[in-house]
């Protein structure tokens, strides 16, 4: 018995994952075979969650986790840097948990290739992996090409802040530099892209900022979309704090209907543009359009949307058998790509690759997600929904279920359900 009833019943709960789906029957009671080799691409949300439950689920299964960098800054709390409220270090996590606690193999390599048929990892250093089951969870990269003037060079100087850690450091730098009186300019993503609260909550931050220390600058959000997520909670939390919609906004967005379709940016003069606006700023932060991580498309797990087609219960790749593709990079909508979603894909997909391994059959999943956003330092907001598999094998929202903060919900009460949010998923991920 790998684990007690206890734990697994508690694990259920944390996957989000029904009593009734045949799962009982699948441990502690579990039949078929032990061991194994998996091997998981990328240690956040998605693929250290993952290696986590799978070695939980069966300590008999060898569990090698392959990441680039040494320690992991998360997205999720790195507006709130932004915003004053934590430092890098609070959202800066190490792998030795999951090393001590739940026998994971870290490997510190660029996954530089797959060979789907002789089920091997490549990685930089020289060495090669095999494994009978590979999770992969690498993200997001960017189309570059698809912003006149940005690209990865152009980043170090107009950061995108859009993968924690360095890119953060350099924004918080930034703002930290701009004089009173200045304009920070936002050039949001169009859909899809990584956690669509992330540039409203990122604007909410930087305005805390500036109207502690800076009160006569202000933020303009440039976006190619026509509306966006929890737009009214924000709207209103911006109205209440910051001043929108009068003369003395700290904040302004425009959206695609005012021009806000910015196609082009202008390193050297500081401004972004699109057909109808040309913005000035003093501080840029342009998050371009995404796909899916280069490891996932050169392994030749996208399809010809850049992103990564799965089957709704398993996770496993419709390109590849064998490989199982979860977090940002897969196509999982109408779970949106988020850290939370990651995390839950990562629990259901745990179960998938255990039950395949042993050759029994793979429970029904459902999924949860909750997004809190921060648009003050007490005010919190947040929309939240649970997901089933549908009838055809597709992921659905289950009727009735989440929704987003009510009008009387308490904004001061949301916010330390954020933070402790946030305490909770980065334990369940890295501890
Ligand atoms: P990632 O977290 O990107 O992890 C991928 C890992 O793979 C990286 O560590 C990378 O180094 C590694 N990797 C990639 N390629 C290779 C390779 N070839 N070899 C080895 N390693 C590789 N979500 C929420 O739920 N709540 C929030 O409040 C929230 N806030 C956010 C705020 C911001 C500003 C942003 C940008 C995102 C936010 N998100 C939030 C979204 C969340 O960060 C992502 O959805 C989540 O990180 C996705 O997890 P992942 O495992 O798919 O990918």
């Amino acid at each position: 018995m790998s684990i007690s009833r206890r734990e697994f019943i508690r694990l259920l709960g944390a996957a989000g994952l029904g009593a009734g789906t045949g799962l009982f029957g699948m441990a502690p009671a579990m039949a078929g075979k032990n061991g194994g080799q998996v091997v998981i691409i990328g240690g956040c949300f998605g693929g250290a969650t993952a290696a986590k439950y799978i070695r939980k689920l069966d300590p008999t299964i060898s569990v090698t986790l392959v990441e680039a960098n040494k320690t992991y800054a998360t997205c999720p709390g790195s507006n709130w840097v932004l915003g004053g409220m934590r430092t890098m270090g609070d959202i800066t996590f190490s792998y030795d948990k999951l090393v001590s606690q739940h026998g994971v193999k870290i490997v510190n390599d660029l996954v530089t290739g797959i060979d789907a048929a002789a089920k091997t990892v490549s990685l930089k250093g020289g060495d090669k992996l095999s494994y009978d089951r590979l999770v992969v969870s690498p993200g997001i990269d960017f189309r570059w090409d698809m912003v006149e003037g940005y690209d990865a060079t152009v980043a170090e100087t107009i950061p995108h802040a859009w993968k924690a850690g360095p890119q953060t450091e350099l924004l918080l730098k930034q703002l930290k530099d701009m004089k009173d009186g200045g304009t920070v300019a936002i050039a949001a993503p169009p859909n899809p892209f990584r956690c669509p609260p992330g540039p409203y909550e990122r604007a909410s931050m930087i305005a805390n900022y500036l109207k502690q220390s800076k009160p006569k600058s202000k933020v303009v959000i440039l976006d190619p979309k026509s509306k966006f997520s929890k737009q009214g909670l924000f709207e209103g939390g911006w109205k209440e704090l910051y001043g929108y919609g009068t003369d003395k906004a700290m904040i302004e967005w425009i959206g695609q209907d005012k021009g806000g379709d910015w196609k082009r940016i202008d390193a050297k003069n500081m401004s972004v543009h699109s057909e109808f606006v040309d913005l000035k700023a003093d501080v840029i932060n342009a998050i371009p359009p995404q796909k899916a991580a280069a490891i996932a498309a050169s392994a030749g797990l996208t399809d010809d949307s850049g992103w990564c087609p799965v089957d709704g219960k398993t996770f496993e790749s419709k390109l590849h058998p064998g490989i199982h593709v979860i977090g940002d990079a897969s196509i999982a909508d109408p779970l949106p790509k988020s850290g939370y979603a990651a995390n839950s894909e990562a629990k259901v997909c745990a179960f998938a690759v255990v039950s395949m391994l042993k050759g029994v059959d793979v429970p029904t999943p459902t999924w949860v997600n909750t997004c809190y956003s921060l648009v003050g330092p007490r005010y919190g907001i947040s929309v939240a929904m649970v997901y089933e598999l549908t009838a055809d094998g597709k992921i659905g929202k289950v009727e009735g279920s989440g929704g987003v903060s009510g009008p009387d919900t308490s904004r001061r009460k949301e916010a330390s359900y954020a933070e402790s949010w946030y305490d909770n998923i980065v334990y369940d991920t890295f501890a």
